[in-house]
């Protein structure tokens, strides 16, 4: 098994989840199994209690851990399914090994962080590719170089590679190097020093891929390989691209592909980008173009809401039509009136928590049922689309979840009945793919091609059974059920072009080849 190792430099934000998971490309097109893995050195256990308005989205895997954004992109481009060992944290480390203290599995011994944790942290890395008969795993340590929480981490793989030996790893170090003055000059200084901070850590890079808005001057990248002791086709450009997915290829370009073959000793099983470049092609080559809005509450950060942008763009190359995101604040909605929707193609009102802003979404939802707009609605959306049709249709005035007004007087939207009892908020929620039964009759049914569908979930609440019969009079039909039927997952609405809801999330499962139905669909009929 070998190990490539990306750390950062500089500071982050450099896209440093796109160089891993475009190198995980690269070294997959040549017919090798990589297993990737990312590394947070915060203090959390999970990404479950993180706040996407910090953070960017938690993203949930089959599993139902709730992991770091970055497992996302992984997912997409590698076309994995992964589990929650792909995801190490300070806390998770920390946690297994004041847990093996307790049990006395080192007795007698100073329980310390070089060996014990730095031990734990190369025995996980270890165990997943083992577990999963890797040829090659692929680690991003979070976090920049010099910070004191990633410290031990960085100590862990320069360990790692002592172990291993050099002709098993690569060290792949991510900078900036930013342009300035009049004359546009690249300034390698940043690159320099985070080189040497990383040095004393221990680790000799092999590779330098340097983020800026254009490609590296000739010059420049000599200059970089010179004084990082790194040969010049070890040093890559990664310039701004039209795409994420074009990344993989800009890489191959400068010919990193073969550099790393040759520095890890390893030969070709098969070769393929085939399918990749098809994908590409299409992305780039729309017929048309829609405008979708997205109905939000932390549209400030564009990273809470990762997964549908790129389920947006597989939607997109399928249906060879350009997706324009309008971003909406839902609370604007609420101050400034549906103006601000007159103008769309589409409207999504994706996930959430907390009562704010939902007011705006229920709008959003109203708005396009009785405007004939295409709407999607994913878990909060789906639970408020439900909402906003109780009070209108049904006029259940003042209906509402028990998680906004505890005291409603028609919870449309209740706890799960296991939710009651429980106490703590992390991992607590209910999680992780189900199987979904579809009703044959239905669009849903169409758009999967199935009957049977396995979605990922991340929700305390749901439609409360006690109101289906009447909201299904009235013309709200739930077509998708899980667990014998007792569970409501999708529901569709009579008579209208394109309104499709889901207490599942399936832009977590959305890839390049195969995207989102419910996201194509909501494109397709966007662009009717
Ligand atoms: N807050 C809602 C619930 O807990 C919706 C969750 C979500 O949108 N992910 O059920």
């Amino acid at each position: 098994m070998k190990y490539v190792i990306v750390t950062g430099g500089v500071l982050s934000g450099l896209g440093k989840g796109i160089s891993t998971s475009s190198i995980g490309v690269l070294l997959k097109s040549k017919g090798l199994k990589v297993c990737p893995v990312k590394i947070d050195p915060y203090l959390n256990v999970d990404a479950g209690t993180m706040n996407p308005y910090q953070h960017g989205e938690v993203f949930v895997l089959d599993d139902g851990a709730e992991v770091d954004l970055d497992l996302g992109n992984y997912e997409r481009f590698l076309d994995v399914n992964l589990t929650g060992d792909h995801n190490i944290t300070t806390g998770k480390v920390y946690r297994a090994v004041i847990e093996k203290e307790r049990r006395g599995d080192y007795l007698g011994k100073t329980v310390q962080i070089i060996p014990h944790i730095t031990d734990e942290i190369k025995a996980l890395l270890r165990e997943v590719g083992e577990k999963e008969n890797a040829d090659i795993v692929l680690v991003e340590v979070g976090g920049t170089v010099g910070d004191i929480e990633g410290m031990p981490f960085l100590e862990a793989v320069r360990q790692l590679g002592q172990e291993v030996g050099k002709e098993n790893i690569l060290f792949v170090h991510t900078t900036l190097v930013p342009v300035m003055g009049a004359v546009g000059e690249q300034k390698t200084k940043p690159t320099q020093q985070s080189v040497r901070e990383l040095r004393a850590a221990g680790i000799q890079p092999n590779v330098i891929i340097a983020r800026g808005e254009h490609s590296l001057e000739p010059e420049i990248k000599k200059k970089i390989a010179f004084f990082s002791d790194v040969p010049v086709e070890g040093v890559i450009s990664a310039p701004d691209a039209s795409t994420i997915y074009d990344v993989p290829l800009l890489f191959d370009g400068q010919g990193l592909t073969e550099y790393a073959m040759k520095t890890l000793g390893l030969r070709a099983k098969s070769e393929d980008m085939r399918e990749w470049k098809a994908f590409l092609e299409n992305l780039k080559s729309p017929k048309k173009e829609v405008t979708i809005a997205l109905v939000g509450k932390y549209t400030h950060l564009k990273d809470s809401y990762i997964s549908h942008i790129e389920a947006f763009h597989h939607a997109s190359a399928a249906a060879r039509v350009h997706v324009k995101l309008k971003w909406v604040e839902s609370v604007d909605l609420e101050k400034q009136g549906m103006k601000l929707l007159e103008d769309v193609d589409g409207i999504l009102v994706p996930g959430g928590f907390g009562d704010r802003g939902i007011e705006g979404k229920i709008a959003a939802s109203r708005f396009a049922a009785e405007h004939d707009v295409p709407f999607q609605g994913v878990c909060l959306g789906f639970q408020l689309a439900t909402i906003g049709f109780a009070r209108e249709a049904l006029g259940l005035g003042g209906a509402n979840s028990s998680e906004f007004d505890p005291k409603t007087p028609h919870p449309v939207v209740d706890l799960l009945p296991e939710q009651h009892a429980v106490k703590g908020m992390g991992a607590t929620m209910r999680l992780g793919a189900h199987p979904i039964q579809l009703d044959p009759k239905s669009s849903t049914a169409k758009l999967y091609a199935a009957t049977t569908i396995h979605e990922r979930h991340r929700h305390r609440y749901e439609i409360n059974p006690a109101y289906i019969g009447k909201l299904e009079d009235a013309g709200l039909r739930f077509v998708g059920r899980s667990d014998d039927g007792r569970r409501m997952e999708v529901l569709e609405l009579t008579g209208h072009p394109y309104f499709i809801a889901s207490q599942f999330h399936p832009e977590l499962r959305s890839r390049p080849l195969r995207p989102s139905p419910i996201h194509l669909g909501l494109v397709r009929a966007a662009a009717r």
